[in-house]
């Protein structure tokens, strides 16, 4: 699309719609301004790299020394006085009075978590590769032998096992003291688990044999009553009683009386999540219900997407109160203004996404007070993602 707004004809000035205009990183401002400032005099890319976004960048990091985000918010307020020379921004407290919003609710939902999802979280927090993550060891738990090629590496060290493929160290390991390549694969399992331990469990279903012997290894890591108590042991279990039993989460508990009181108020409802196998057991409680559902996930094809949008904003609330989304796709611009209450079932690392998600509802044409509902596990330290970015230490179990 770059490219092909580079070819427009020359023109006395160039005019641009645009949604959010920085998703990712600083340098996509380049590409705006270099069609907006066209045959007129602008720096190069490079030169863009390295007075705005390297200084920027840096003064973000964790790293960064006082010149840094000294020179990084300077920067960052020159370009802002730059931009302003010819970008406009409207938001949604700027409409006219007749498309004004009646305004969002936040509300954080603490969920005690099950008996068996405390005795996995105690587990996987005593794991050498987690103690490592959340600061409680060094990363010696993990290399028995240190700084040598041939390494002997904790058999209990699970994750770090199953992200290095015959226990050889990546880039990120050698010479390094935290281990930051399983940073996100802890972060996932720990999410995991506090969202539904279904999402652990083995699919026999399922046809990738690496993924699924991956899955088993994780599992099997835990002791064996543990994961005697999920129905199905180490396996999903098939059974329809099994998929819609709501105690083995604290998280589905709370979301099962807040279906019920949402269903019988009229209000229609968005349920977010980034697990496909929460959303999975999600939709299968709403059926054993008898309610209705429509869900949009990354399998549903763009074509088919429009038209499932279509009849949860035009079908009735009895006929369809809920839609099931993933957080993937939530960020896809959906106009979902028939709900008015919507529900994050597994808090996002990236608040970027959680905002996206609710503004599906809270958008133009909402006609009603949107309540944005984050379920958070009680006494995991989840509560702090709602409002910085992730910081894994949190995760101590208290
Ligand atoms: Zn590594």
């Amino acid at each position: 699309m770059y490219e092909a707004a580079l070819k427009l004809k020359k023109s006395k000035c160039n005019i641009l719609l645009t949604g959010t205009i920085l998703q990712n990183n600083v340098s996509e401002l380049w590409s705006i301004c270099n069609i907006c400032q066209k045959g007129q005099d602008w720096i190069d890319f490079k030169e863009f790299e390295d007075y705005y976004t390297n200084p920027i960048t840096q003064s973000m990091k964790s790293t960064a020394s006082r010149d840094d985000i000294e020179r990084g918010n300077e920067r960052k307020d020159e370009l802002y006085r730059f931009l302003s020379g010819f970008h406009i921004r409207r938001d949604k407290n700027e409409l006219p009075e007749s498309l004004q919003m009646k305004g969002k609710d936040d509300i954080i939902v603490m969920c005690e978590l099950s008996t068996v999802q405390k005795a996995l979280m105690r587990e996987c927090l005593a794991f050498p590769d987690v103690q490592v993550m959340i600061g409680q060891a060094e990363p010696e738990t993990i290399f028995l032998e240190e700084n040598s090629e041939e390494n002997q590496i904790n058999p209990l060290a699970v994750i770090w096992r199953l992200n290095h493929a015959n226990d050889k160290r990546c880039g990120m390991c050698i010479g390094g003291t935290t281990c930051k390549c399983i940073f996100y694969p802890t972060l996932s399992k720990l999410l995991k688990i506090v969202s539904h331990p279904a999402s652990l469990q083995v699919d026999r279903s399922m046809l990738d044999d690496k993924k699924k012997a991956k899955q088993m290894a994780f599992l099997q890591a835990f002791s064996p009553e543990t994961v005697a108590m999920l129905p199905g042991g180490l396996y999903l279990s098939e059974r329809f009683s099994d998929l819609t039993n709501i105690t083995v989460s604290g998280k589905m508990e709370a979301l099962a009386n807040m279906l019920e009181h949402f269903y019988n108020t009229n209000c229609k409802t968005l349920i977010f999540s980034g697990i496909l196998r929460v959303l999975d057991c999600i939709g299968a409680y709403i059926k054993s219900k008898g309610r209705n559902f429509a869900r949009i996930d990354g399998h549903v094809s763009v074509e088919q997407r429009q038209s499932i949008v279509n009849e949860f904003q035009t079908k009735s609330q009895t006929l369809l109160p809920f839609m099931l989304m993933s957080t993937e796709v939530g960020g896809l611009g959906f106009n979902l203004t028939a709900a008015s209450k919507v529900i994050i079932f597994d808090v996002n690392w990236n608040p970027t996404k959680d905002q996206q998600s609710q503004d599906r509802a809270y958008r133009i044409g909402q006609k009603e007070k949107v309540s944005v509902y984050r379920l958070v596990a009680k006494g995991i330290r989840t509560y702090y993602f709602t409002h910085k970015s992730a910081h894994l230490y949190l995760y101590r179990y208290y």
